[in-house]
């Protein structure tokens, strides 16, 4: 969930999701459209996906259990974390944090507030992501033999209290005797960031058809890509980055008298801005020719994704209600 996510987005969710599944089993065992309906909102959807199917081979391949190989026995430090790097959605980080903090495994766990720590500490000038390989190595020559789970987490307290990447407390830091960065006055430049790139501005057309019964039109989005396998409303331009414009309404899964919205709606992804043009249409009756596989539904807000719930709303849905 704390993947490219803030604490404070993030507990909410968190104790919500531990409260309906406290255990892997009962995760594995929830229907996939109840675990992404509580996903909602948090964007980065394949990480539902990912923790729901890691769930389902955890619990039915492996017994329930993470730290037993497929022939039951337990696994030893270098194979827990190839073990775990076999699960969807578990890569080097989440691998060794496991492996390292709740499996007690001598393993190597680089964060970011680690990445900044080492890079400052060791003087580790080549810019990210290329300095990641030399962090690996000094954080291996560290690599302590007892309390393999308190170790990652003392680095990322130390980091995040001490070490932070404004002005950092270097005055009352007990390794400031021997760190590099400090001895260079190069504190402040590290980590070496690659430069930014300006997010590129994408364009989408969105349809927004409601009947006669308050009912939308919606479709499942497909599994793979951007708000996979939420409900949204059909659209063009959000998955594909080029499309051809000028064709506008008769883009629209089918036919009705669709009138297009005066403002865009304006969404942040990470790695680009998009530009939703929203068509609107109210339809009587059952419309011919759909072009999209969908069904009439009476959404709650929190059942969609961020960006369809920007889109009701702008489409006066909430004032509606309310009147
Ligand atoms: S001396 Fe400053 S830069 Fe070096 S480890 Fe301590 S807080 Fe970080």
């Amino acid at each position: 969930m704390l993947q490219q996510t803030v604490v404070a987005t993030v507990i909410p969710y968190f104790l919500d999701f531990t409260r309906r599944w406290p255990t892997v089993n009962a995760l594995a065992a929830a229907p996939l459209d109840d675990v992404l309906a509580a996903w909602a909102g948090l964007g980065y959807y394949a990480r539902a996906r990912n923790l729901h199917k890691t769930a389902v081979i955890v619990a039915k391949e492996w017994g329930g259990e993470f730290y037993h190989s497929d022939d039951g026995t337990p696994l030893c430090d270098n194979d827990c974390d190839r073990h775990l790097r076999a699960l969807p959605g578990i890569g080097p980080y989440t691998a060794g944090a496991i492996a390292a903090i709740a499996l007690g495994k001598q393993a190597v766990v680089v964060d970011g507030n680690i990445e900044r720590l080492f890079s400052r500490y060791f003087g580790i000038e080549t810019p990210l992501p290329a300095a990641k390989t030399e962090i690996m190595v000094a954080y291996q020559s560290l690599l302590p033999v007892g309390r393999p789970s308190d170790f990652p987490q003392a680095l990322m307290d130390f980091s995040n209290a001490v070490c932070t990447p404004k002005r950092p407390g270097c005055g009352e830091c007990c390794l400031a005797a021997s760190c590099i960065a400090m001895a260079k006055g190069v504190v402040e430049k590290l980590p070496t960031k690659p430069p930014k790139l300006e997010k590129p501005l994408r364009r989408a057309l969105v349809f927004v058809a409601m009947n006669h019964r308050g009912e939308f039109f919606l479709h499942r989005r497909p599994e793979k890509g951007l708000l996979g396998g939420m409900f949204g409303f059909p659209e063009i331009g959000l998955s594909v980055k080029v499309i051809d414009f000028s064709l506008n309404s008769k883009m629209a899964p089918f036919f009705a008298e669709w009138e297009l919205l005066d403002e865009p709606v304006v969404h942040a992804f990470t790695h680009f801005t998009l530009e939703a043009n929203i068509y609107l249409a109210h339809i009587d009756g059952r419309p011919d020719a759909i072009s999209v596989r969908g069904q009439w539904l009476k959404p709650r807000p929190s059942d969609l994704p961020s960006l369809m719930r920007k889109i009701l709303m702008a489409t006066g849905f909430e004032r509606s209600r309310e009147n």
